[in-house]
């Protein structure tokens, strides 16, 4: 069936920015699919949460395909699904740690482009966005795997707007900071602590919890990813 509404996927849309990203598009008039990967165990939603793990291949070429089968197209997609690590030297994080944190944060990101891209490029048209952090553009120190995993999606994103633009599909970036959410309960904890740490380790997590308190909601990074969905000619970069 072929929608008048522009259809939206959103990545990661259990809880946080991607739920409210979701809210915030269905009440400006979008079908809104999002995912989770407990699909729609996650809750009751005002969308349909389709089942999704992004380091799974097969699982993004399901959820693509049950999309199009429900709507026949897709117009956005936001690129959402993220952890982050709780402060940690990088000594203190292994190999492993690495690979994760890149198989969510940024090969997810390259998998659904992946599955979706031939099809907005079969439409002729589409948008992606894609959530990086403030972190994507400044990294700091001690958060050197997150950092380094927001910079992948920034350096893919750019490339990938230059590439697509001519076939009528744009790619922004948006950069939040701070932001209200499940994000620090799910950080992953460094393999090892290192005692020399400690200190630093201690100072950095009453810096956060500062800045968590002037935190944003959701609903405003959500609002920003209405601008950059609607823009007449998108920015790469929103911060
Ligand atoms: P939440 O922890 O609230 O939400 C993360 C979402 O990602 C959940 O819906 C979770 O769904 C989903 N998710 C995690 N791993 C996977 C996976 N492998 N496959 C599919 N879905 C997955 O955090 P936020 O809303 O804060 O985070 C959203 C994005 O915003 C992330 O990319 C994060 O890096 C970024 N960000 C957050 C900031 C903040 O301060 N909160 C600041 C800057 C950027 P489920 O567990 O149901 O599968």
């Amino acid at each position: 069936m072929t929608s008048i509404k522009p259809v939206a996927l959103i990545t990661g849309a259990s809880s946080g920015i991607g739920e409210a990203a979701a809210i915030r598009l269905l009440a400006a008039g979008y079908i809104v699919y999002g995912t989770s990967r407990r699909g729609e165990q996650a809750g009751q939603r005002q969308f349909p949460l389709i089942a999704l793990d992004v380091t799974d291949d097969n699982s993004v070429t399901a959820a693509v395909s049950e999309l199009l089968q429900r709507e026949g197209r897709i117009d956005l997609l936001i690129n959402n699904a993220g952890f982050g690590v709780a402060p940690a030297a990088a000594e203190e994080s292994s190999i492993e740690q690495a690979k994760a944190i890149l198989d969510t944060n940024f090969l997810g990101i390259v998998r659904m482009t992946r599955a979706v891209v031939p099809h907005m490029r079969q439409q002729g048209s589409g948008r992606i966005i894609n959530i990086s952090s403030i972190l994507g553009v400044v990294p700091m120190p001690f958060v050197a795997l997150y950092a380094a995993s927001k910079h992948a999606v920034e350096g893919y994103s750019e490339a990938l707007d230059h590439e697509l633009r001519t076939r009528g599909i744009r790619v922004s970036v948006i950069e939040p900071a701070y932001t209200k959410t499940q994000f620090e309960a799910n950080n992953m904890e460094p393999d090892a602590k290192l005692e020399e740490y400690d200190q630093v380790r201690n100072k950095l997590a009453k810096v956060v919890a500062q800045a968590m308190e002037k935190a944003d909601a959701p609903t405003v990074v959500a609002e920003v990813v209405l601008k950059a969905a609607r823009a007449k000619q998108p920015k790469l970069r929103y911060t």
